[in-house]
């Protein structure tokens, strides 16, 4: 019996040594697994680190690259095209102007009364279309006849209802935001199509004579007043409401930003005595770059899965297009170099599945367990059961892919300000000595506009601390981010205004 006790209390002890140790090793394995993820974490952090010396790296090679830029054609990545637009509204236009945006899958029209006094837009009205497919790679007469018609049964339909009687001729400000090489406020010629158009007998032509033809063409007696795109858009609703607006910059799908630069600037650079106030640049800065760009293996594999490597490097770290994305490649490198999502989902495989919405609900989830967070990943990226611990591990790759954003983004900002002497360090272009007694910081405002900023809270406040970071606590207070929204619709009807010919 004795023996008995003996022989199982060995075998009891022998057999609770084996599952314990069992336990212990697969406890070492999860522990490294999770060290595995978390060093994934911290290479990705290591790698989009954006410490304040090196945003002011970037502030100096955004100036110096629009220098480039304006100096000659090709100078640099940054077109820095110039506009020709020089009268921004100032908020005494009156009268009744029309618009016409166009730039993706809808175009719109608008119809807006100018009171004579500055926030005196008296009323907006809006009609706004899909572009059929087919006319998105059809001939430019088709795709041309279809807006003008649009355009015209607006405008009847409007004149009907507020029974206005059209005395003079009418004006429109046509928002065209695909590259154009402008040759005049009015008159461009379109460079090359994007975001899946192709009326292949549109390149190098005056898009705005197409559409001014195919106006007449339909019987509606409108001028096309003036050829912008988007940005400019912007800049000129910011400048209605607020003339000490310099710039505008728009985060949406993608990003671009356009400045009111200094005639003297613009004359040296490029031969071209036009004004003697200044003139809008359209800067395209999503083609920016810099070797001070904090560069991650996943933005070098992103650039080379797209259409156009190389190209719009700002862009593709930037703006809502590309953010998700690449939080997509960094859960993936995590889940194939730990087990902490299981078994590697396919759907991480799938360019652009994860949209930057998605990654900014993760990001703000601000319940106890992360369940918004646990949703996305089991919804969009058939992830199921992830724990707290690897939740969280999710929501911080969010914030650093987000946070460099933010802070590219205004370390760009400070460049432009820079440039044109805003910046408070009596910078290249203002002429003024550092530090000098009688330097007097202006009030500067930059307008801004897209769904990324205006509706991702975070990415919009870390824009904001960087930017009051490097312009430091005097500064800061002159230079204002104002939301601007609908520039690219009634800004264009304020510039038809700015620039018509009854004024
Ligand atoms: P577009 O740039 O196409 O003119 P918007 O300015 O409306 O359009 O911006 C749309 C982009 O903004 C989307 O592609 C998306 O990347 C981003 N976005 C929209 N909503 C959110 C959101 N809630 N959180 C983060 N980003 C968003
Ligand atoms: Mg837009």
């Amino acid at each position: 019996m004795g023996k008995v006790v003996v022989v199982l209390a060995a075998g009891f002890a022998v057999a609770t040594c084996v599952v314990a140790s069992v336990m212990v090793g697969r406890s070492v394995r999860r522990r490294r697994r999770w060290r595995r993820a978390v060093g994934v974490l911290e290479e990705l952090d290591e790698g989009c680190a954006t410490p304040i010396g090196r945003l002011r790296q970037v502030v100096d090679a955004m100036a110096v690259e629009m220098h480039a830029g304006l100096a000659s054609e090709g100078g640099s990545k940054l077109k820095m095209l110039l506009t020709h637009v020089c009268n921004l509204p100032t908020g005494k236009e009156k009268g009744t102007y029309y618009a016409l945006d166009l730039g993706g899958t809808n175009f719109r029209v608008l119809r807006v009364q100018l009171g004579g006094q500055r926030s005196a837009i008296i009323g907006h009205d809006l009609d706004r279309q899909p572009i059929p497919q087919n006319l998105m790679t059809s001939t430019s007469e088709e795709l041309f006849d279809f807006i003008a018609t649009s355009l015209k049964n607006f405008v009847e339909k409007e004149e009907n209802f507020s029974g206005a009687s059209q005395q003079e001729r009418r004006e429109l400000g046509f928002t065209f935001s695909f590259p154009v090489k402008q040759t005049s406020s009015s008159s461009g010629n379109l460079i090359q199509w994007t975001k899946g158009f192709s009326v292949e007998d549109m390149v190098g032509r005056d898009v705005a004579e197409c559409l001014q033809q195919a106006i007449s063409r339909k019987g509606l007696d409108m001028r096309v007043a003036v050829l912008i795109n988007d940005t400019v858009g912007t800049l000129a609703l910011g400048h209605f409401h607020d003339e000490d607006t310099v710039a505008a910059v728009i985060f949406g799908t993608g990003t671009n930003a356009c400045y009111l630069e200094r005639a003297d600037a613009i004359i040296k650079g490029q031969g071209l005595v036009t004004t003697s106030g200044g003139m809008v640049v359209n800067m395209e800065w999503g083609n920016f770059w810099s070797s001070h760009l904090p560069r991650t293996s996943y933005d070098m594999d992103l650039d080379v899965d797209s259409p156009n490597p190389n190209d719009q490097g700002f862009e593709k770290m930037i703006s809502g297009m590309y953010l998700g994305d690449i939080v997509r490649r960094v859960i993936l490198r995590m889940s194939q170099d730990s087990d902490v999502f299981g078994p590697v989902s396919s759907k991480l495989h799938v360019p652009f599945i994860l949209r930057t919405p998605l990654i900014a609900a993760m990001h703000e989830d601000d319940s106890a367990n992360l369940s918004e967070v646990a949703r996305i990943l089991n919804n969009t990226l058939e992830i199921p059961n992830v724990t707290l611990n690897v939740r969280k591990l999710v929501v911080k790759i969010c914030d650093v892919v987000t946070r460099r954003a933010a802070r590219l983004a205004a370390a760009g900002i400070v460049g432009i300000l820079k440039k044109i002497g805003r910046d408070g360090s009596g910078g290249i272009a203002s002429g003024k000595t550092k530090g000098g007694s009688q330097y007097k910081m202006r009030r500067t405002v930059v307008a801004i506009e897209g769904g990324l900023y205006t509706n991702y809270r975070m990415f919009r406040e870390y824009l904001n601390e960087a930017i009051g970071q490097i312009l430091g606590e005097d500064v800061a207070p002159h230079v204002i981010i104002k939301v601007t929204e609908d520039g690219s619709g009634i800004g264009a009807a304020l510039l038809a205004a700015s620039h018509s010919s009854t004024l």
